[in-house]
């Protein structure tokens, strides 16, 4: 195992010339753009690493699949999916378009920024504050990592260059798809973007649905139909507009972000971190996809 990841860094570090690191706020920017690095963490209990596998990053997206576990501990699954769909949509993540178009003006998925941001706003806690913290607690129990924080340089720039997020947010209010305050939910999505995490922490939070939702210490932090409904979201929405593409070409439940971090969950067997900062046109890690599939092939890895 070991081989074969040194192997395949090495063969994919050459993809992110194809690529650009996300610019919207300079501080992503800084990324080294050749960066390739890949974390596994098995079932057994046994870890590989590879490449620039200890590079802290933010972990921008992936956050929505933590969100979305913690919102249906906190309202159940009915109500969530009462206020956010469960389609691609084959657009982009930051869409706007099919908000206003659809008959129910429901987010068509938790994975999108608009569902994401329904999804902040329905986080337990008596402020946005409150909120965040809960969120944060609950990450660190999910990836067992309690030094996770917010890298507060990249969450001054969401939130300084999030107009976009921002109008989704006041549209969904105006919709009562959001029932709270929105500024409050779109904080909430800002710091939960900004949490520094390494390909480390991405490969624990994948293990930790790859064993259907329990800790290593056999503690069932949420029930395996949440497990099941998150992973689901991720194979079908989960690498936005190239989802359906990366379940042929990988087939496994996979999350990205523009950070450049992409979390996978092999059930029953693993959970894989990945990172590489150089994104392709839809925001997906260029040389992180490619590695991806390489070891898919390899080893066997798509649930299909
Ligand atoms: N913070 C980013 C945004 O809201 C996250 C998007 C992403 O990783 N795709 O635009």
């Amino acid at each position: 195992m070991q081989d074969l990841i040194d192997k395949l860094v090495k063969k994919n570090i050459p993809f992110s010339e194809k690529g650009k690191v996300a610019n919207y706020i300079p501080e992503l920017d800084k990324a080294n753009k050749n960066s390739l690095g890949i974390y596994i963490t098995t079932l057994d209990g046994k870890n590989y690493h590879s490449g620039d596998y200890k590079t802290k990053f933010t972990i921008q997206s992936i956050s929505k699949i933590v969100s979305l576990m913690l919102a249906i501990l906190d309202n159940g699954e009915k109500y969530v999916f009462s206020k956010v769909g469960m389609e691609p949509t084959g657009d982009p993540f930051n869409s706007i378009r099919k908000l206003e178009t659809s008959n129910t003006k429901k987010p068509y998925n938790p994975m999108i920024n608009a569902g994401a941001i329904a999804i902040a706003s329905m986080i337990k806690g008596k402020d946005a504050r409150d909120k965040f913290q809960r969120l944060l607690d609950f990450f660190k129990k999910v990836s067992e990592d309690d030094t996770l924080d917010v890298n507060y340089k990249i969450y001054c720039g969401e939130s300084e260059t999030g107009n976009r997020n921002r109008a989704m947010g006041y549209f969904l209010k105006s919709e009562g798809i959001i029932e709270g305050n929105v500024e409050e939910a779109l904080d909430v999505y800002f710091k939960q973007c900004s949490i520094e995490v390494t390909t480390e922490t991405l490969a624990k939070i994948g293990l930790f649905l790859a064993r259907n939702g329990k800790t290593s210490s056999g503690e069932q932090l949420i029930t395996p139909r949440i497990a099941v409904i998150v992973k689901t979201l991720m194979i079908t929405c989960g690498m936005y507009d190239s989802s359906g593409e990366i379940a042929v070409k990988v087939g496994v439940p996979s999350k990205s972000g523009v950070g450049g971090g992409i979390l996978s969950v092999v059930p029953g067997r693993m959970g894989i971190g990945i990172y590489g900062p150089s994104l392709d046109s839809k925001g997906n890690s260029i040389a992180g996809i490619n590695l991806l599939e390489d070891l898919s092939e390899q080893l066997n890895l798509s649930i299909f």
